[in-house]
């Protein structure tokens, strides 16, 4: 019988659970495994292009709007927009080659193995990995982080309806933004992604279940005045249900529970997040979730399993890239140093939202 291969750290998903590993941990044998591209959520699919995305719609709005503080833009500002496939080109030429070189380093490396894979648990600490050519890899470990992440939620009506749709993981990378785009979804990916495909020519329609755009933590004034100022550029739709999706690819109806219907050449689901423990197989291992999905953990990120650590998006409650980066240090600290592990505190995250205005907060909100 061959021998499972063992690792000292074993770190599945290499968004922040990559920052774990630094020279440090170079004595021992450490396993890094990801199904996707290398560098997670943030560089892919998230915070990195959609900031560079929105940089270019703030220019091309201070270009629309010159005239109002006496700058003369020559030729006709009304038709200033993006110009699409070279910025998407721009954008996506530099986090792929980032996340390329990422995953080459942890190739090259002499005490990192990169597993380009699913992991699921099969027992404590032990792990299968089904790589991307197919193959199986059981693997057990001293130490685990679970730094899997989250991923956009898709409601059933839209799931069930086979007709195509888009979530922040591809419209970004769309060959050409539609005419009409519908938006679901009244956070602060909704409202980001709107500000940049309104930029890029397309009308918007936002449909939201809530009374006002953007949630917690906006303070309720900030959550007001930015609704006012949405409404009077888009049409939004609030405190309204899909109830059915229908039509055809390019031509899709969207039907609400008020009656109204919004016709829409592409659609975003931007509804929210859940957390990917409920793709790992935990049970297996000894780890417990909250009813909401997301991992367990203690002040010390860890998990109720022995040696099985969690941070970011997959346990926190503040699925910011900011948060996961800190537990990604506590957890590099807390792996070395058993003895005098260090704490996180959600207490205060501070937080913005880059549309057109932007807003930031931390603290308390007036309410
Ligand atoms: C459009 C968008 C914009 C955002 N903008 C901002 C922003 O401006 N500021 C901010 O602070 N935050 C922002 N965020 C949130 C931020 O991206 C996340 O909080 C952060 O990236 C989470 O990092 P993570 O390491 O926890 O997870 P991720 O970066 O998602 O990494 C998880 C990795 O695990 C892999 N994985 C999952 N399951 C498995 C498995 N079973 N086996 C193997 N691999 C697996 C995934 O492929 C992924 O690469 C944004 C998010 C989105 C979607």
């Amino acid at each position: 019988m061959t021998a499972v291969p063992h690792h000292d750290v074993v770190i599945i998903g290499s968004g922040s659970g990559n920052a774990v590993i630094d020279d440090s941990f170079s004595h021992l044998s450490v396993a890094i495994i990801d199904q996707r591209r290398t560098g997670g959520t943030c560089l892919n699919y998230g915070c990195i292009p959609s900031k560079m995305l929105i940089f270019a719609a703030d220019v091309r709005d201070a270009v629309a709007t010159a005239g109002r503080y006496q700058v003369d833009v020559q030729p006709d500002v009304d038709c200033t927009r993006l110009l699409w496939p070279a910025l998407r080109d721009r954008v996506f030429g530099v986090t792929d080659a980032h996340s390329d070189e990422g995953r080459h380093g942890r190739e090259r490396s002499d005490y990192v193995t990169y597993y380009a894979g699913h992991a699921e648990f099969t027992g404590p600490r032990r792990l299968r990995v089904r790589t991307e050519d197919g193959a199986e890899h059981d693997i057990t470990a001293d130490k685990v982080v679970l730094a899997n992440g989250g991923r956009p939620v898709i409601p059933d009506v839209v799931a069930d309806s086979g007709l195509p749709y888009e979530t922040s993981d591809t419209i970004m990378r769309i060959d050409a933004p539609p005419r009409r785009l519908a938006v679901l979804g009244g956070g602060y990916i909704a409202a980001e992604l709107a500000h940049v495909l309104s930029a890029a020519g397309s009308e918007i329609t936002i449909v939201s279940t809530s009374e006002e755009l953007l949630g917690a933590p906006q303070d309720g004034d900030i959550r007001a005045t930015f609704t006012e100022l949405m409404a009077k550029r888009h049409d939004v739709r609030l405190g309204v249900e899909l109830t059915e999706l229908t039509g055809e690819p390019g031509r899709l109806v969207l039907h609400l529970d008020d009656g109204g219907t919004v016709a829409a050449d592409m659609l975003l689901v931007a509804t929210g997040r859940t957390s990917n423990a409920d793709r790992l197989n935990v049970a297996a291992a000894g780890i417990d979730t909250h009813d909401s999905g997301r991992i367990r953990v203690d002040e010390f990120c860890r998990t109720t399993a022995d040696g099985v650590f969690a941070l970011g998006d997959v346990s926190t409650a503040v699925p910011l890239k900011h948060v996961a980066n800190r537990e990604s240090a506590v957890v590099a600290h807390n792996l070395r140093h058993p003895d005098r592990m260090r704490t996180v505190d959600l207490s205060t995250v501070p937080s913005a939202v880059f549309t057109n205005p932007q807003m930031a907060s931390v603290g308390l909100t007036e309410e």
